[in-house]
């Protein structure tokens, strides 16, 4: 077998489930140190640092003879839960796909990075510039492990292994999650004179998202990406039948494009509620922000995918270039002055109960990365 496939297998028979999804999972640890391992197994310089307590990051160096470029490969290791699947650690090999927990995200990507260094390694190294393999924890969640590397590392270009079926992606959306709370005032059910209902007052936030929401997707698309969009996730409120209700929450998530602020959900749900307060002085309301991550796009025309497209036809590959919807990790390791693409195997049924990953894409992408890193070191 494939060294590159017994690693994505070891990889998948190791439980990462990220633990702050799933409160009491293992984490990262496991699989950190397996992949520690395999990477000292063929002489990278390895450090594995913890960004949590139990959750490491592994960075391993592949140092050429002479000075050039810095060339990152980066993948995260946590997975997402596993409710639903029968046996979601025990690797199954079936027409060509490899089925498993995280076999497509990303452990068929994190396996290709590394058997792409061996393959350097073992091959005679780098005649010049420097390899860094890093595994990262917590894409799933809200990537601290990326936050971390970048805070330590830097490299001159990044390549993330995420699945994007061995097509370059350079760009993707970032998103904003807002908490909406509208208060109303309990009263008995028959006493509408002193009630005040908070859930209808949360129905003309609503309409107004979703009269926004039209109209944010009416507008000129961006070429790769599409266009923006909102959708309201989970809502609560109310006590009993036969009460008025006193409080009613909205969480909702905004998906922005490349150049939209940081603040934009809120800032648009603010509007909302302004509005609303003027219409009805009666109406309380307030929304704060809980979490956002900016999207992220490199030019097609840059050195990194016009390298990579080089790479990928050396290797007898086809190539695309697009954007993907997702957020990825491509965006902390942009927009902390790495300039990053996506790359990495096909698959499907990612967060699924049924995830494989196509193993002649983990070789494909596999010989691709070496050939980029000889080509851009
Ligand atoms: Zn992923």
């Amino acid at each position: 077998m494939e060294h590159a496939i017994k690693l994505v297998r070891d990889l998948v028979a190791i439980n990462s489930i990220n633990p702050t999804l799933v409160p009491g999972a293992p984490g990262e640890a496991d699989a950190a140190h397996a992949v520690a391992a395999d990477l000292r197994s063929f002489g990278l310089d390895v450090t594995v640092r913890e960004v949590q307590p139990g959750r490491p990051n592994v960075v391993g160096v592949l140092e050429g003879r002479r000075e050039g470029r810095t060339l990152m490969f980066c993948g995260h290791l946590d997975t997402v839960g596993v409710a639903g699947m029968d046996a979601p650690f025990t690797p199954v090999e079936r027409h060509g796909r490899l089925y498993g927990r995280g076999a497509q995200d990303m452990k068929g990507g994190v396996a290709a990075m590394m058997a792409a260094a061996r393959a350097l390694a073992e091959g005679g190294g780098l005649e010049t510039g420097r390899l860094i393999v890093a595994a990262v924890v917590d894409e799933e969640h809200s990537s601290i492990g990326a936050d971390a590397l970048v805070a330590e590392w830097s490299a001159d270009a990044a390549v993330v292994t995420e699945p994007t079926d061995l097509g370059i992606v350079v760009g993707h959306k970032g998103f904003g999650w807002v908490d909406v709370e509208v208060l109303g005032k309990a009263a008995h059910g028959s006493r509408p004179r002193e009630g005040e209902d908070a859930i209808l007052r949360m129905g003309r936030v609503l309409h107004h998202l979703e009269r926004l929401d039209r109209e944010i997707q009416s507008r000129a698309p961006h070429p790769l990406l599409g266009t923006g969009s909102l959708h309201a996730s989970i809502i609560e409120g109310g006590l009993e039948l036969s009460s008025y209700p006193d409080r009613a929450r909205l969480q909702m998530e905004r998906r922005t494009l490349p150049g939209d602020a940081a603040t934009l959900a809120l800032e648009e749900v603010q509007e909302i509620l302004d509005g609303l307060r003027l219409e009805d002085p009666s109406f309380r309301a307030s929304a704060r922000l809980i979490f956002e991550r900016p999207a992220y796009e490199l030019s097609a025309e840059h050195l990194l995918p016009q390298t990579l497209a080089e790479a990928i036809r050396h290797v007898g590959g086809t190539v695309t270039v697009g954007g993907a919807s997702f957020w990825a990790d491509t965006a902390v390791l942009g927009h902390a002055g790495i300039p990053s693409v996506l790359f990495g195997p096909g698959g499907a049924g990612l967060h699924s109960t049924e995830e494989y990953v196509n193993v002649a894409d983990v070789l494909r992408c596999r010989d691709a990365l070496a050939e980029l890193a000889r080509m851009f070191c």
